[in-house]
């Protein structure tokens, strides 16, 4: 098994692909790669994943004779290849358990259609496409294929929002398999960006502290999080970010663990924060409230059990981790 720390055991944080990242500027090593018989493709029209329902379950993995009858893509990216660093462990479907489902140590890779495939796509009865939420909310895919389409779809946000140099302001092409826009005009190399945001529970004994934001479905509380900022620590974020929300000071920040959010391209930060008083100043213009919560009633939220119906994030998001952690006095 390779070295599964708390951050794989959470949705899109498990990525097992070698990304062979030192050989993506080599055109012709890509493009050998792209038409070995053994390669596939995941495939998105605009955001949203396309599968294969073929034989009942949803199947994320298309060669690349099956995408070309889609159609051209607009832009492919090489997301690397399974190989055997940990080891040749294979269960009872032939695959290892520890790499995507399928895949074996063939080379997999991002297809991108536009949005006018969609209607064509959507007709056919052998085909499904579901947002990428609800791919996680659903458990459509195995760990490994979900890491692999979070780390595609924030490629493709970051393509589709970066298309001219920032430098210059002219057009800027892909290169280096999708991990980079080069600027012809001014030189200039763009690489992909990841947006750092923390979020954290403030903990007092027995007691987290836990926010409701407007968008949030009804009853649902969760930690509370924001964007880290330039010249800031992840330190010094927890403990403005809660101080802001809250009115709550902190002392102590340990961290818990990290989970890749490709809505669209961030990296959600987890820790726990000691609190230092305990008077709520909720900050409305962004909390609709927020309150302490004890052990109990953390652990009756996480198992749906709550009195007054008050609810958690579900598995998929790193909050909810966090909160099982707090409930088995696992912080600091
Ligand atoms: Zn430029």
């Amino acid at each position: 098994m390779p070295l599964l720390d708390q951050s794989s055991l959470i949705g899109f944080g498990f990525n097992p692909l070698n990304r062979l990242s030192e050989k993506r500027s080599d055109d012709a090593f890509v493009d050998g790669k792209r038409r070995e018989a053994s390669a596939r493709f995941v495939v998105f029209v605009g955001e949203v994943p396309v599968f294969g329902v073929q034989r009942g379950g949803h199947d994320a993995l298309f060669t690349y004779e099956q995408v070309l009858a889609l159609g051209q893509p607009s832009s492919d990216i090489f997301l690397g290849q399974g190989d055997n660093r940990s080891g040749n462990a294979v269960d009872d479907t032939g695959d290892n358990p520890d790499q995507v489902p399928g895949l074996g140590q063939a080379a997999l890779f991002a297809a991108y259609f536009d949005k006018d495939h969609a209607a064509p796509i959507a007709a056919r009865a052998d085909l499904d496409m579901v947002d990428l939420r609800s791919v996680a909310l659903r458990g459509l895919v195995a760990p490994a294929l979900l890491g692999e389409l979070g780390c595609a779809k924030a490629l493709l946000s970051w393509h589709q929002h970066h298309r001219y140099c920032a430098n210059c302001g002219q057009p800027s092409s892909v290169s280096s398999a999708g991990w980079r826009r080069d600027c012809a005009a001014c030189n200039s190399q763009h690489f992909p960006r990841v947006d750092p945001v923390v979020i954290m529970l403030a903990t007092d004994g027995d007691r987290c502290l836990l926010g409701r934001s407007p968008r949030f479905a009804t009853g649902m509380y969760s930690a509370l999080a924001g964007f880290l900022e330039p010249g800031e620590t992840i330190e010094d974020a927890v403990r403005r970010e809660i101080l802001e929300e809250s009115g709550i000071a902190c002392s102590q920040v340990a961290y818990f663990a990290s989970q890749p959010w490709p809505f669209p391209s961030s990296l959600m930060i987890g820790c726990f924060a000691k609190a230092l008083n305990n008077d709520i100043t909720v900050d409305t213009t962004e909390l609709d409230d927020a309150r302490w919560f004890t052990r109990q009633e953390v652990a009756n939220m996480l198992a749906g059990e709550h009195a007054d119906g008050l609810s958690a994030p579900k598995p998929f998001a790193i909050a909810y981790h966090l909160l099982k952690a707090f409930v088995a006095g696992d912080v600091f």
